[in-house]
C-alpha cells in the first residue's frame, strides 16, 4: 500500500508537477552527502571538489558507498545467485534489492536500490513512458489491466515495482529458448512492449500479430537506424527509448521522438571527447538515489546533443543520438600517423547505405586488423562490406586496416549485442 502511494506521487511529481530547479537539488544533495555519507565526510559541499568517480574506485568503497553497509562479495553473491536460479526475488536486509546490469565483455556491474529507490523509479518511469492512450487505459476501471511484456537478460525487483491491480507486468527471460518466448508472447497479446533493440527487431520478424501492441520502448543496447525502421514498419509504432544503465535512468524520448536527460534527477557534466565538441561522454551525480551514492561517475557512453531545441518544450538537454559505450570506437591512423577514432554511428551508416541490405554482422577490431562476421555471407556481400568500409576511411582520410573475413557465430542470448567492438586498439 505504502509502495504504490510511493509510486503514485512519484508520478505526479514527474508528470505534471512543476520540478524545483537542478541547481538547488544538487546543492541539497551535496550538503547531505557529505553529512551522511563515510567515503565523502569532510568535502566541502561543493561539486567540483569531489572527486570524479571510475567504476574502479567505485567497487573498491561499495561498502562505504551504500547506505546499508552491503559489501561487494555480499551483493555480487546475491546477485550472482539470482542470475543462476533466474529468481529475482530475493533480497538482501533493508529491503535492499540487488541488480547486475549487462555489462559489456565481463564488466559487469553491481547496483543496490532500496524501496524508496524501486518506488521513484516506478513512478518516474510510467510518468515518462506511458502514452496519454496507455495512462487512459490504466485509470479506466473497465477495461482489463493495462499488460506490459518486458524482454531483458536479468530481471529485478526493480521492474517488478511497476506490477498492480492495474499493471500486469511479464518478463519474459532471454536465457530461455525464443520460440517459448514468442509463444507466450502471443498469449499474452501485452499492449506495451519493451526489449533491447535487437531482439525488438527479431520480434518483428517472427510474430504476425501486433494488433494490441500501442506502444513499443527499446532498451539497454544502442537503437540503431536500420532496427529503428525495421520496428516501425511492422508494428506501425514509433519506437520509443529508455537510456539506463547501473548509474540510473538516464534519459527517456519525449513524444516527439528525442531522447532527453533526465535531469530532474541527475546533474550531468559533459566531457567533450572531439574536438568539434559534439560528442560527449557525461559525468553524472545521481541526486534522488537512496541505496547508493553516485557522484560524479564517468560513463564511457558516447552522447550526441541536439544542435536545436526540442520542439515538445523541455528544457532538459535532448540528444541526436547515443552512439555506444567507448568501447565500440574502433581506431584508424591518419596520414600523419595518429590513431583516429571511428564512430560506431558513421561505421553503421556506410554499411547501411550499400545497395544490397545486410543480415546480421560484428566488426571487431583486433590491433591492425578488423574482423568482419557477416551472417548469410556471400563473396559479394564480402566485397560489398569492405568497399562500403574503404569508403568511409577514405572520406575520413584515414588508412585502411587489414580487413578479415570470419564465419558468423550467434552472441550467447544473454549477453549485450554489439556490432562494433574494440578488442584491442593499433598499439
Ligand atoms: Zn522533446
Amino acid at each position: 500500500m505504502i509502495e504504490s502511494l510511493l509510486i503514485f506521487w512519484h508520478f505526479i511529481c514527474t508528470r505534471w508537477l512543476p520540478h524545483l530547479p537542478a541547481e538547488f537539488k544538487l546543492r541539497r544533495f551535496l550538503r547531505r552527502t557529505v553529512r551522511e555519507c563515510q567515503h565523502y565526510r569532510g568535502i566541502e559541499p561543493e561539486l567540483k571538489k569531489f572527486p570524479l568517480m571510475a567504476k574502479r574506485n567505485f567497487l573498491a568503497h561499495f561498502t562505504d558507498l551504500n547506505r546499508h553497509h552491503i559489501t561487494l562479495e555480499a551483493a555480487t553473491a546475491a546477485a550472482l545467485q539470482a542470475e543462476r536460479e533466474r529468481d529475482f526475488l530475493p533480497q538482501l536486509p533493508g529491503g535492499v534489492s540487488v541488480g547486475l546490469s549487462s555489462g559489456t565483455s565481463g564488466a559487469r556491474h553491481v547496483f543496490l536500490v532500496d524501496r524508496a529507490d524501486r518506488c521513484r523509479w516506478a513512478g518516474q518511469m510510467l510518468a515518462s513512458m506511458l502514452s496519454t492512450h496507455s495512462l487512459l487505459h490504466l485509470i479506466n476501471p473497465l477495461r482489463p489491466p493495462l499488460r506490459i511484456a518486458f524482454f531483458l537478460r536479468a530481471n529485478s525487483n526493480l521492474y517488478t515495482t511497476v506490477r498492480s491491480r492495474r499493471v500486469q507486468f511479464s518478463y519474459y527471460d532471454l536465457t530461455q529458448p525464443f520460440a517459448k518466448l514468442l509463444r507466450d508472447l502471443k498469449e499474452q497479446q501485452p499492449h506495451i512492449l519493451i526489449a533491447p533493440a535487437t531482439v525488438l527487431a527479431e520480434i518483428a520478424n517472427h510474430a504476425a500479430d501486433h494488433t494490441c501492441v500501442t506502444q513499443v520502448i527499446s532498451v539497454a543496447e544502442v537503437l540503431d537506424s536500420r532496427d529503428r525502421a525495421h520496428i516501425q514498419k511492422s508494428y506501425h509504432l514509433p519506437v520509443a527509448q529508455i537510456y539506463q544503465a547501473a548509474e540510473g535512468f538516464l534519459g527517456a524520448t519525449c513524444r516527439h521522438g528525442r531522447i532527453h536527460l533526465n535531469e530532474d534527477s541527475l546533474w550531468i557534466e559533459r566531457r567533450w571527447i572531439n574536438e568539434s565538441r559534439d560528442r560527449f561522454q557525461p559525468i553524472i551525480t545521481d541526486f534522488s538515489r537512496h541505496a547508493q551514492w553516485f557522484v560524479r561517475h564517468h560513463l564511457t557512453d558516447i552522447l550526441r546533443p541536439s544542435a536545436t531545441p526540442c520542439p515538445c518544450g523541455s528544457r532538459t538537454t535532448s540528444l541526436e543520438s547515443i552512439e555506444g559505450r567507448a568501447e565500440e570506437i574502433l581506431w584508424c591512423r591518419d596520414a600523419a600517423g595518429a590513431l583516429q577514432p571511428v564512430f560506431p554511428d558513421s561505421l553503421r551508416q556506410a554499411l547501411y547505405s550499400m545497395p544490397q541490405p545486410l543480415d546480421l554482422y560484428r566488426v571487431e577490431q583486433h590491433g591492425e586488423e578488423w574482423h568482419i562476421h557477416l551472417r548469410n555471407a556471400t563473396p559479394a556481400t564480402e566485397a560489398a562490406v569492405s568497399s562500403a568500409l574503404a569508403k568511409l576511411l577514405d572520406g575520413l582520410q584515414l588508412n585502411q586496416p587489414a580487413m578479415r573475413f570470419l564465419p558468423w557465430s550467434d552472441q550467447a542470448p544473454d549477453e549485450k549485442q554489439k556490432r562494433f567492438r574494440c578488442i584491442s586498439p593499433p598499439s
